[in-house]
């Protein structure tokens, strides 16, 4: 078997790691990795936007099952590619991951599928969204249609915060051509989980439920970052509460998306706020494993998992993918400045040695002219610890990041607070 991963974050040294674990022979190769998806696959120089050189790598590699990590190529058309080509490929097609691509196009197929999901309008026109904004309550959610990265979404407390918001993604530009359409919707109130199932358009196969911690700081205070860190079973994630997720959220969107001519397969990731009588409702739509989900969930895998990848990507339904029991938490290592403008350059020292049930996921790393391990990117390294306890999973995950060293090393230390507040072991 031979496997390409397409991306270069923590995400994707994530699906290595798994992929590698499962297919201790396989070819693996990475495009373009990063220094941690190095040590266990081979890395391909080439941009995950690079449509034409990824499928030529394809060819020259002879890759039998391309796995798509991050949404930009999905949303540029890497798969419709690949697949014209005859190649299998693991993740949706352009049109389809619109569905993250575009909060707009999402808000109309959740509301022609009858999906719960906040009241909101689309606008490209300033004066009209400021006159919107003006006849609702607050507070409000303002957001760049395109993709953000994660953080278009600036959850806004008053009108005024809210017209503020407005004016910089339609007057100044902010987010570029993904703020040229706002997406301006209620607050929705409650806590959030993040849901991803393995489908071929019809069928779902769940995996792990994941809780993601997106703002910067402890106490889940100050701004929204492409995620701080996340943990894995989640108690609010009830068996019942998920089949209700199933039937009411993930296959009506399914099936409108089959009905408009845009069949999702892939990872459909739903991002949902439960509120306080344990309804679900959707907050957005992801068309991949989110990150850092998914350095939580991949290692809670016990086995199935390219199976499945591999039948969906020929178009057949899911197999069952088994998980452990077990929890599992990630703390995200990331640099002074994120998210705005992180500082990179600074040498990284890892631990000689790691405790049993811990990895390090690379995410911006990069290697200086000497070798050395040096800061990358805004988000740098997630720690994840795998343990039968969620407490000492916890403590695990928090104290190797603090045995990680920087200049700049920004971390949160009560990633699964929730999960302790409701008595997690
Ligand atoms: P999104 O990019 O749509 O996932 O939004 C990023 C984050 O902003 C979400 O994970 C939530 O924490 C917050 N958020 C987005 N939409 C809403 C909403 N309607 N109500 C409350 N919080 C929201």
């Amino acid at each position: 078997m031979r496997l390409l991963v397409v991306g270069g974050g923590g995400r994707e040294h994530a699906l290595c790691w798994a992929l590698r674990r499962e297919n201790p022979d396989a070819a693996l190769y990475c495009a373009p990795g990063n220094p941690g998806t190095a040590e266990i696959a081979d890395n391909l120089p080439i941009a995950a936007d690079d449509l034409d050189r990824l499928a030529d790598a394809v060819d020259m590699h002879g890759i039998d099952l391309t796995v798509v990590g991050s949404e930009v190529p999905l949303a540029r058309g890497l798969a419709d590619r690949l697949r014209a080509e005859g190649r299998a490929v693991f993740g949706p097609s352009a049109a389809a991951a619109q569905l993250e691509a575009s909060k707009a196009f999402a808000k109309q197929v959740t509301a022609a599928a009858g999906v719960r999901t906040a009241a909101s309008r689309t606008f490209t026109d300033l004066s009209d969204a400021l006159k919107y904004v003006d006849s609702q309550p607050e507070p409000l959610v303002v957001k760049a249609s395109g993709l953000a990265a994660g953080k278009g979404a600036l959850v806004c407390d008053t009108r005024r915060d809210a017209a503020k918001a407005v004016r910089a993604m339609l007057e100044a530009g902010q987010f570029g051509d993904a703020g040229r359409t706002v997406v301006i919707e209620a607050y929705l109130e409650g806590e959030e989980i993040s849901v991803m199932a393995v489908t071929d358009g019809r069928d779902v196969e769940l995996l792990p439920v994941a809780q993601d911690h997106k703002r910067l700081l402890e106490g889940d205070s100050g701004p929204n970052t492409g995620g701080m860190g996340a943990y894995s079973p989640v108690a609010l994630a009830s068996p019942a509460l998920l089949e209700k997720v199933k039937l009411d959220i993930l296959l009506p969107t399914l099936e409108e998306m089959q009905r408009i001519g845009a069949p999702f397969s892939g990872v459909l990731y739903a991002g949902l706020m439960v509120d306080r009588s344990g309804v679900a409702w959707v907050v957005e739509f992801n068309c991949r494993l989110g990150d850092p989900e998914a350095q939580v969930i991949l290692p809670l895998i016990s086995e199935g998992l390219t199976e499945s990848l591999w039948r969906v990507a020929r178009g057949e339904r899911p197999s069952r993918i088994n998980a452990r029991r077990a929890a599992a938490v990630t703390t995200v290592l990331a640099s002074r400045g994120y998210p705005d403008a992180p500082e990179k350059g600074a040498s990284i020292t890892l631990p000689d040695t790691l405790p049993e049930g811990v990895t390090v996921f690379h995410a911006g790393t990069s290697r200086g002219p000497d070798g050395a391990l040096q800061v990358g990117g805004g988000r740098v390294l997630t720690v994840t610890a795998v343990n039968q306890s969620f407490a000492e999973a916890q403590r695990l995950s928090r104290e190797t990041a603090e045995a990680i060293a920087y200049e700049g090393k920004i971390f949160r230390r009560d990633i699964g607070w929730r999960a302790v507040n409701r008595g997690g072991t």
